[in-house]
């Protein structure tokens, strides 16, 4: 970024109009003092490479991508993280004073971040963690949880091919289940992470059997719409640790924001706030 330019940074997906990432990185650049702008942009998947290479010229220093995009934009990038290759998706963009493309995938330290902080004492090798559905966020999820030393992972999905698939990309820690049986995985596991998109506001309820919850379990939820899915709500009435998934959010633009802008963003009880707003 030169002295003169202020610096512009945005989210690409479309639709675009849900998105909370500008509500979050307009909270920081405000409490942080800095002449920016973040920007949601609804482009097509037509556009999507012309856009990209166009926006470096326009005095953006990087983008986040959302759906449906996170995959179609690694062929775009120039260089591209370790994690977002195993991962398969990235959800940041970093443009270099030399011209080139970063791709990253922070959706991963973001999940853990928001482990760690709502549930400090849970211990990745203290035993399986079961996740539920196999999209793009579960890839970020299952990669961060093995790299934490996550022993075993027990997965089902309703598309149970997505979740093989999982399965020969990450290896013999993984172990699937058809998913008319998901509730069972919940009997031995340490950690429970629903994935999928059942339980926000406008799909269905999640239908899993929940009985076999373990008391002291850490449960979480990538949901955070609403903030207490029913999912939540019955783990902590059965003596689980619930975390729900707005941390997750929040974390995951913590690097974006840092390598952005050149600070990096506290995420605390304001932050949540101002995308509560
Ligand atoms: P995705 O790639 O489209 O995957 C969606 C997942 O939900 C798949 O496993 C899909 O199963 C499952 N699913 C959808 N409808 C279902 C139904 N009726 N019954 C059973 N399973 C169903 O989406 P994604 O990117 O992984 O995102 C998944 C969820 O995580 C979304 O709600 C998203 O908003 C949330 N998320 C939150 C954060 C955060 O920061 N908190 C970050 C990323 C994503 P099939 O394979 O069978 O279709």
């Amino acid at each position: 970024m030169t002295a003169s330019k202020i610096p512009l940074a945005g989210v690409i997906g479309s639709p675009i109009a849900h998105s909370k990432s500008p509500q979050l990185h307009g909270h920081w650049l405000k409490t942080y003092g800095i002449k920016g702008h973040y920007i949601p942009m609804d482009i097509g998947a037509h556009d999507l490479q012309d856009a990209i290479r166009m926006l470096p010229r326009m005095g953006f220093v990087g983008v986040n991508i959302t759906i449906p995009h996170k995959e179609a934009v690694l062929s775009i990038a120039d260089l591209i993280t370790d994690r977002a290759i195993l991962i398969g998706a990235a959800n940041t963009l970093i443009f270099r004073k030399d011209g080139k493309i970063h791709a990253d995938n922070t959706d991963g330290y973001g999940f853990m971040e928001n482990l760690k902080t709502g549930a400090p004492d849970w211990n990745p090798r203290s035993g399986p963690a079961a996740v539920l559905g196999a999209g793009g966020a579960a890839r970020a999820v299952i990669a961060s949880l093995l790299d934490a030393g996550v022993p075993q992972i027990l997965l089902s999905n309703r598309t149970r091919v997505r979740a093989e698939k999982l399965k020969a990309d990450f290896g013999s820690r993984l172990q699937v289940f058809d998913w008319v049986q998901a509730g069972n995985m919940f009997d031995h596991a340490a950690l429970v992470v629903n994935t999928t998109s059942l339980g926000m506001i406008g799909k269905n309820e999640m239908r899993v059997p929940l009985d076999g919850l373990q008391k002291g379990a850490v449960v979480t939820d990538l949901v955070y719409a609403p903030l207490r899915t029913q999912l939540l709500e019955t783990a902590e009435e059965m003596g689980c640790i619930t975390v729900d998934g707005l941390g997750m959010l929040l974390h995951q633009a913590v690097p974006a924001f840092e390598r952005w802008f050149g600070t990096r963003p506290a995420v605390d009880s304001a932050t949540r706030a101002a995308v509560l707003r």
